[in-house]
C-alpha cells in the first residue's frame, strides 16, 4: 500500500481526506501543528493501525518516507491566517519548500493546496487558470495571496529544476463539516449565528459574491488531480454556482428555521467583490464537476454545527 503524507490533516479539508485515503486502503501520515486544527477532526482514525499523527510544524525540516504528499498545511480563514501573518508566510514558502525538498528526496509526487486568492480581487469574470490575477502585495490579505503565489512558483521550480512530479490545484471556497465553528469564515459564522440565535454579520452591504463549494466534492476532485498522469496544472476546483453574502444569508435561515436578524458591519480592506471559478478545465482533464448544490450541501453542515451546541 502507498504511504501518502497528508500536512495540515487534522484540519478541516486536511481530515476529509485523511477519511478517504484510509478507506481506499493507503497508509496515512498526519502531519499538523493544531494552530487550526483539531485533534477531535481525526480521533475517530487514532486506533487505526494505518494511520500515524505526526505534531509537527512544516516550517522545520521533517524526515519522513512517503509515496505521495498533499500539501494542506496553512490557515486558511482571514481571520486565522492575518493573525500571526509573518507565520502564515513562512508556511507557505519555507514549509512550501521543506515539503518539495522532502518530495524530491522520496521521488514522491507533491499535491499543493493553492486558492482562488491568486487571482486577489479578479477583474476577468468567472476566473481561469490563465488569468494572472489581481493582487494587493501590500494588503492584509497579501501574507496568504502572496504566500500561496510563492509556493505555486515553488512548486514549478522544483519541477522544472529536479523533475519533483507536482500538481497544482486552486480551490475556491469549501465549506462543509469540520469547518472550525469559531474560524471566522462566513459559512460557519452565519451558521453558527442563525443556531445561537444571534444576528448574522453581513460585511458591507453584502452584495459582494463568493462560490461555495461542498468538501466532498473538493476532496474528489483533490485525488482526482493528484492521480492523474497527464498535467501539473494549476486547476481550480470549486463550485461555478456563484451568491452574493445576502443570498447566503437568507439561505442559511432558510435551512436552519431561524429568526435571527442581518447586521451590517465594516467590508474588511480588499474584500474581492466577485469570485466563480471557471471549471472547464477540472471537467476535461479530471473528469470533474460538483454534485451538491449549496443547500445539499448546507443541511448536513447545520446539521454538524448543531451537533456541536
Ligand atoms: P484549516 O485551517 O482547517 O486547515 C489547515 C490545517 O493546517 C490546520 O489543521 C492547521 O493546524 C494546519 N497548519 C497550519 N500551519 C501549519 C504548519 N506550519 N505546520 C503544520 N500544520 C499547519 O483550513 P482548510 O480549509 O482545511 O484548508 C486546507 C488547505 O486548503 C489550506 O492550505 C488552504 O489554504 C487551502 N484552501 C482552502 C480553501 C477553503 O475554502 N477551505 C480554499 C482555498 C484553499
Ligand atoms: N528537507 C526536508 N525533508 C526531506 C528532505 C529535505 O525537510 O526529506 C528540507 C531540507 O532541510 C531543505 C529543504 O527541504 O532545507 C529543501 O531541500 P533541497 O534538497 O531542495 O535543498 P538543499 O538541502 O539542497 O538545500
Ligand atoms: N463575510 C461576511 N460575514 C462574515 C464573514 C465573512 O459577510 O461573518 C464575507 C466576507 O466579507 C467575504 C465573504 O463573506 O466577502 C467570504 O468570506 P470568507 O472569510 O469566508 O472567505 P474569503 O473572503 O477568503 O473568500
Amino acid at each position: 500500500m502507498p504511504t501518502i503524507l497528508v500536512t495540515g490533516g487534522a484540519g478541516f479539508l486536511g481530515s476529509h481526506l485523511c477519511d478517504r485515503l484510509i478507506a481506499r486502503g493507503d497508509d496515512v501520515i498526519c502531519v499538523d501543528n493544531f494552530f487550526t486544527g483539531r485533534k477531535d477532526n481525526i480521533r475517530h482514525l487514532l486506533g487505526n493501525p494505518r494511520f500515524e499523527l505526526i505534531r509537527h510544524d512544516i516550517v522545520h525540516p521533517l524526515f519522513v518516507e512517503a509515496d505521495q504528499i498533499y500539501n494542506l498545511a496553512c490557515p486558511a480563514s482571514p481571520v486565522a491566517y492575518q493573525y500571526n501573518s509573518i507565520k502564515t508566510i513562512k508556511t507557505s514558502t519555507i514549509g512550501m519548500v521543506n515539503m518539495l525538498g522532502l518530495a524530491k528526496r522520496c521521488r514522491a509526487r507533491i499535491l499543493q493546496a493553492s486558492t482562488s486568492e491568486v487571482y486577489g480581487d479578479p477583474e476577468v469574470h468567472p476566473q481561469p487558470e490563465s488569468y494572472w490575477g489581481h493582487v494587493n502585495p501590500v494588503g492584509p490579505r497579501s501574507c496568504y495571496d502572496e504566500g500561496k503565489r510563492v509556493a505555486e512558483s515553488l512548486c514549478m521550480a522544483y519541477h522544472e529544476a529536479h523533475r519533483v512530479e507536482v500538481r497544482l490545484i486552486r480551490i475556491f471556497n469549501t465549506y462543509g463539516p469540520r469547518m472550525h465553528p469559531d474560524d471566522g469564515r462566513v459559512v460557519s459564522n452565519f451558521i453558527m449565528q442563525a443556531l445561537r440565535g444571534e444576528p448574522l454579520t453581513i460585511f458591507g452591504e453584502g452584495l459582494q459574491t463568493r462560490s461555495f463549494c461542498y468538501c466532498e466534492d473538493l476532496i474528489d476532485g483533490m485525488i482526482r488531480m493528484m492521480d492523474q498522469d497527464e498535467s501539473v496544472g494549476p486547476v481550480n476546483l470549486g463550485n461555478p454556482g456563484e451568491f452574493t453574502m445576502l443570498e447566503l444569508a437568507q439561505e442559511v435561515l432558510r435551512l436552519t428555521g431561524s429568526h435571527s436578524l442581518l447586521t451590517h458591519v465594516d467590508l474588511p480592506k480588499d474584500d474581492p467583490r466577485q469570485r466563480k471559478p471557471d471549471i472547464t478545465l477540472a471537467g476535461k482533464l479530471l473528469n470533474w464537476s460538483p454534485r451538491y448544490s449549496l443547500a445539499d450541501g448546507l443541511v448536513p453542515t447545520i446539521a454538524y454545527y448543531r451537533s456541536l451546541l
